[in-house]
């Protein structure tokens, strides 16, 4: 078998080449490069795919990591506040913290699920608590629905929740879309994310026109239009318009994709499942939108074994985080002890996973993996 890469973005994009080659070319010959009709197609359809009927809004930027800083400053979060997020995340999840100016404070997961643990964030929140940014990570959802509830339940519903949807665009939770529930959801167009950019892109939604004035003002130096500044701490983080057209392309293929991706899933599960590795469990009422494909081992040595021996035979994998977020030097952290959090790090491994994947290749990647157990009996 040739190398299997983790992931083979050239493959991926060659599918849609002559629509992603047309759409870049119709930008390009528009004569207008930012904020013109491209992004605001786009911003129709992504809201309408999300939405549907009800009323929801969405707005281009730069980056996923920026959609979160327009987020969290559109929620009104500063310096002195504190932002509650669960610490096994991608890193940029915390840096839109910092970048905010507040505080992160590290949440546990669920042992099973993998994304924030509901029944332990009360013991978290204090008087400077502005906002929780709840992950859906590798395509699993938080459970916004019990966060907000308790929330509610705690006369705490000053605090926004602001959904990090980077890796779960398309998940749905009791029948609804990731990015609907929180009072923002912030999205990432990263190459290899659901729907990718070629380049760097994201989105934010919100469920109110002030809302959405606010987030336009934000992403665009803060002005309400030309000249005229109204909303501070803007930046500059647009979506620019050959990126635009290019997602919008992408867009009519996510459910697809996603459901390819799903299917690649439950054979992975299916073909491994009796081995001592475990999956994540997915949240109840839950449809997933997979975007990584990540096995728990028996531990640490276990995990190096089996990516050596992958690699070994071709098959390259990554391993997504390898070190939590309360533990990265960038991040002011205390005392916090997160041991669902670290022991998981420490055993995780993400195989190959992307809709280029081919039958064959996932059925030698499995056949590895089994093989490296037989040769451990
Ligand atoms: C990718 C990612 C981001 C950041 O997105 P960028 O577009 O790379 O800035 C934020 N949060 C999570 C969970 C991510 O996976």
């Amino acid at each position: 078998m040739k190398k299997i890469p983790f992931f083979d973005l050239k493959t991926v994009n060659a599918e849609l080449g002559e629509e992603i080659r047309n759409a870049a070319e119709r930008a390009l010959g528009s004569g207008w490069y930012i904020l013109g009709q491209e992004l605001r197609n786009f911003e129709e359809n992504f809201s309408g795919s999300l939405f549907g009927e009800a009323e929801g809004y969405t707005v281009g930027c730069n980056s996923g990591t920026d959609a979160l800083i327009i987020a969290l400053r559109a929620a009104g979060v500063g310096h002195g506040d504190e932002v509650i997020a669960p610490s096994f995340t991608a890193i940029p999840t915390i840096s839109a913290i910092c970048a905010s100016g507040a505080r992160p404070v590290f949440a546990e997961i669920d042992a099973k699920t993998w994304v924030i643990d509901v029944a332990r964030i009360s013991a978290l929140i204090s008087e400077n608590t502005k906002a929780i940014i709840a992950v859906h990570l590798y395509g699993n959802m938080a459970d916004v629905v019990s966060l907000s509830a308790m929330l509610t339940q705690l006369g705490k519903t000053h605090i926004s929740i602001i959904e990090d949807v980077a890796q779960a665009q398309g998940a749905l939770l009791q029948g609804r879309q990731a990015g609907t529930m929180g009072r923002f959801g912030a999205f990432s167009f990263y190459p290899t994310k659901n729907i990718g950019a070629l380049g760097d892109g994201g989105a934010i939604s919100c469920r109110t026109k002030t809302e959405l004035e606010s987030l336009r003002m934000l992403r665009n130096y803060g002005q309400k239009d030309r000249y005229n500044a109204v909303a501070y701490g803007g930046i500059n983080s647009r979506l620019d318009e050959i990126q635009a057209a290019i997602l919008d392309v992408k867009l009519k293929y996510l459910e697809e994709w996603n459901s390819r991706k799903s299917k690649m899933m439950e054979i992975y599960r299916r073909e491994l499942a009796g081995l001592p590795l475990s999956f994540q469990q997915v949240t109840a009422r839950c449809v997933p939108a997979w975007h990584l494909c990540v096995v728990a081992l028996e531990d640490e040595s276990a995990r190096n074994q089996l990516k050596e021996f992958l690699l070994g035979n071709n098959v390259e994998t990554l391993i997504h985080y390898p070190i939590p977020t309360h533990k990265q030097a960038a991040f002011p952290s205390g005392d916090e002890r997160l041991p669902v959090t670290e022991n998981l790090a420490d055993r995780i491994l993400s195989l190959p996973f992307n809709p280029a994947l081919q039958a064959a290749e996932q059925e030698y990647i499995i056949r590895t993996i089994h093989d490296f157990y037989k040769s451990k009996r």
